[in-house]
């Protein structure tokens, strides 16, 4: 956070300095007027920061390349999993939470590492309610409607926070080295399915568009974790009593290239589309 701030101000001083070029500036009191600033602030925490390409994780490579601690240093909110894929990562406040392959919840250790992830500071630009969404196309059509009016070609984090009448989730065992199946061969025995009837808690929410279709999976992608943190993973299905929508539209994005043993070997020129179908939905 400290360093976020220091950043921003920094991005502040540049901008006065950029604005004084033009010939028209003359006097030390321009600098405070309100034009540059916002604009700083918005490009230092509106971006969503992603660790390798989804592909990559997808043909195998398991192995992190961040640290939980780093992560936190570029976002507080976000998806993702863990060294190994041992269980579904889903941040919120700025904790880091693994939803474990029997659905309970623990706080990572800040010294864990990271294969894929996304995630932003999360700012809310719209706040809205929301009631009676019975299945996850129902909320997919929905959060669509709302993308068409904000702009398909950006990306969205979002968080619904309230109670769910069920929530149909999964995560998986974690797996050994050598890393030799694809996710979906290691999805295929070690995935497992559970359901939170009744319950309170947070999704986290992220819309890639489809000209992500290779770094990522267009569309949305959805992690659950109960209010008290005990439950939770990368949800299924799910049915919405009655929550709170909150949208953090993003204006950048940036990916890290993993140095990891097999990332330089991974063949990504691969359509993996139907594999990635096959995990992200189990369909
Ligand atoms: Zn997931």
């Amino acid at each position: 956070m400290k360093k976020a701030l220091l950043c921003t101000a920094v991005l502040f001083l540049l901008s006065g300095c950029n604005s004084s070029a033009p010939a028209t500036q003359t006097t030390a009191q321009n600098t405070t007027e309100p034009q540059a600033q916002p604009q700083a602030v918005t490009a230092d925490r509106e971006t969503v920061f992603q660790v390798s390409l989804l592909q990559g994780l997808t043909l195998g490579d398991y192995y992190g390349s961040v640290t939980v601690k780093e992560l936190k240093e570029k976002g507080d909110t976000g998806i993702g999993t863990f060294e190994g894929v041992n269980g579904e990562l889903v941040m919120v406040d700025g904790v880091v939470y693994r939803a474990k392959s029997d659905g309970s919840v623990e706080v990572a250790p800040d010294d864990e590492t990271i294969p894929f992830s996304n995630v932003t500071f999360f700012d809310a630009d719209t706040t809205e309610e929301i009631s009676g969404i019975a299945n996850i196309g129902d909320l997919k059509a929905y959060l669509d409607g709302k993308v068409a009016e904000y702009g398909k070609n950006r990306f969205y984090m979002i968080r619904i926070d309230g109670s769910f009448k069920k929530v149909s989730a999964r995560s998986e065992l974690k797996q050994d080295e050598p890393y030799t199946k694809t996710l979906a061969e290691a999805l295929a025995t070690d995935q497992r399915e559970f359901d939170f009837e009744e319950t309170t808690g947070t999704v986290v929410g992220l819309f890639c568009p489809e000209y992500m279709k290779d770094l990522n999976a267009a569309g949305w992608h959805f992690h659950f974790v109960t209010e008290d943190k005990s439950k939770g993973g990368h949800v299924l299905d799910l049915d919405i009593d009655k929550a709170e929508l909150k949208w953090d539209n993003t204006d950048g994005f940036n990916m890290l290239l993993p140095e990891t043993k097999m990332f330089p070997e991974l063949d990504l020129t691969k359509d993996q589309s139907a594999d990635i179908k096959k995990v992200e939905t189990n369909e």
